[in-house]
């Protein structure tokens, strides 16, 4: 004999039927707090909700991914253009280097616009490496045991040469906002102070696109992890 129940999640009195099978739909209630109505409307929401965010993560990915196409672009019409600037001004501007490297030493001239390009830039970085490695000893319940530059085992300057060596096209420091510091073995594996000071290694580190560096996820093999953190702490 059909009879009605109180939901406590719509407050209605909904049909039941307690000689069907509980959580049947012919039994009218899914559970004792919500009525199949209800229990459809939450799944309803739970799936809508999951599809925004799925949406979200798209969106993101393509905004990375289309910042980086037109980083690599804007790139390849650089260099082209300078290219063309160098083709037209070949002579006058050999007279310069030639002028500026009698006075300076040879190879100043060459010198003097790497180390003037992207200074402020290259400020951020360090700023974002020194943050990222107080952030992995703070992971693991700890304080940075030494300065950054003792951690990547060489100086700014060298890490800089370093980051500069490994960029892509499309890579600089003025797009450093689009770049990952990738850890190559990666830095999960950390699991005390001796791997985190490892895995911090300039060897371990190099420069990827974000979008390429979320893809790629935490691979881990604890054995070559473990190598590598002995190597690295052979050498130090
Ligand atoms: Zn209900």
């Amino acid at each position: 004999m059909p009879t009605t129940k109180f939901c406590p999640t719509c407050q209605l009195d909904k049909p039941f039927d307690p000689t069907a099978d509980r959580k049947s739909r012919e039994s009218g209630f899914f559970s004792l707090y919500a009525c199949w109505d209800c229990h459809d409307a939450r799944r309803r929401e739970a799936g809508a909700k999951c599809k925004a965010k799925e949406m979200l993560e798209d969106l993101e990915g393509f905004k990375a991914r289309h910042n980086e196409a037109s980083a690599r672009a804007k790139a390849k019409q650089k260099l082209a253009d300078l290219e063309d600037f160098n083709a037209r001004n070949r002579e006058a501007s050999a007279k310069t280097r030639v002028e500026y490297d009698a006075i300076h030493g040879a190879g100043a001239f060459t010198r003097r616009h790497a180390a003037r390009a992207s200074d402020t830039e290259f400020k951020r970085f360090k700023n974002r490496m020194r943050v990222a490695t107080r952030r992995a000893f703070k992971k693991l319940g700890m304080g940075k045991p030494c300065h950054t530059e003792e951690l990547m085992g060489c100086s700014w300057a060298e890490a800089r040469y370093h980051f500069e060596k490994k960029f892509e096209l499309g890579m600089s420091w003025e797009n450093m906002h689009l770049i990952d510091i990738d850890h190559d073995m990666p830095l999960d594996y950390a699991k005390d102070e001796r791997d985190a000071i490892a895995l911090n290694h300039i060897s371990n580190l190099k420069p990827m696109w974000k979008s390429d560096n979320r893809s790629k996820g935490a691979k881990h093999c604890k054995v070559a992890a473990k190598a590598f953190v002995d190597k690295i702490m052979a050498l130090k």
